[in-house]
């Protein structure tokens, strides 16, 4: 299959950002295709969460374009691009049901209550947490309020998923069985998903392509086995893990 047969899903040409005269992401050009796991990953502080930001829209780019899906969404607006994203801290209403959670933007977004309910009784379905929907948020263990917080991404019906280290906070017996749970998830869902992480074993093991930032540039990009086997320099060795 040639490359301009592939759709595109999200496109960077030249993205830059700057707080102050700081400059944090230098020129990052990248294409991702429809349906493709990409997963930045990079130390803490090396731009990955500002890059997610600004695809998602919730931080304007200093300079350069962002296509999704074949539309230029540059200065749109987050509930314009067609994207969810799903944090680290999974900000529940508290006082509300796992049902009310799930269904509070899709209220807000005067969605018809027949398909709030049924795209609440899919995400919860495809989550497994159908058994939770009448508890509140401190009635449930962290893994089930990150599937919360998941599902909530979910019942948007995005076109891209943004997740930035939505593990990071779960212990790491959880953070394992997450981590093939969002696996799951793409396999099933079939979106693109963009994935943000400083964790290698997540990075190798979900990627279909490795995105390596270093100083808010790329260092390299490729599949796991091509990062693994032939790092293109000392630092994504490094920080990969393999042997050269
Ligand atoms: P990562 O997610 O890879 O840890 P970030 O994207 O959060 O990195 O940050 C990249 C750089 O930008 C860091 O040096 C950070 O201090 C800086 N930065 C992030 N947000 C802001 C902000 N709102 N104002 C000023 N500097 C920021
Ligand atoms: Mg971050």
């Amino acid at each position: 299959m040639t490359n301009d047969m592939v759709n595109k899903s999200v496109v960077l040409q030249d993205v830059r950002k700057s707080y102050g005269s700081l400059p944090v992401v230098h020129g990052i050009d990248l294409t991702i295709a429809e349906g493709e796991f990409v997963v930045f990953v990079g130390p803490s502080g090396c731009g990955k969460s500002t890059l997610l930001r600004m695809i998602a829209g919730l931080e304007d780019v200093t300079d350069g374009e962002i296509e999704i899906k074949g539309r230029l969404v540059t200065d749109l607006d987050p509930s314009e691009r067609g994207i969810a994203m799903v944090f680290q801290s999974y900000a529940l209403y508290p006082h509300m049901s796992v049902r009310d959670n799930l269904a509070f933007g899709l209220k807000m977004a005067r969605t018809s209550a027949a398909d709030i309910e049924a795209r609440v009784k899919a995400a919860s379905a495809i989550l497994k947490i159908d058994h939770l929907l009448d508890r509140r948020p401190g009635q449930l263990s962290g893994g089930q309020r990150q599937r919360v917080a998941i599902g909530r991404a979910i019942v948007r019906k995005p076109d891209v998923f943004l997740f930035d280290e939505p593990l990071s906070n779960l212990d790491a017996e959880l953070r394992v069985s997450m981590r093939i749970e969002i696996a799951r998830l793409h396999r099933e869902l079939g979106n693109t998903m963009i994935y943000v992480t400083h964790d290698q074993t997540e990075a190798m093991t979900l990627a279909d392509k490795i995105v390596v930032l270093r100083d808010g540039r790329v260092e390299q990009a490729g599949t796991p086995r091509e990062i693994y086997e032939d790092p293109a320099n000392t630092f994504v060795a490094g920080f990969i893990g393999s042997p050269r």
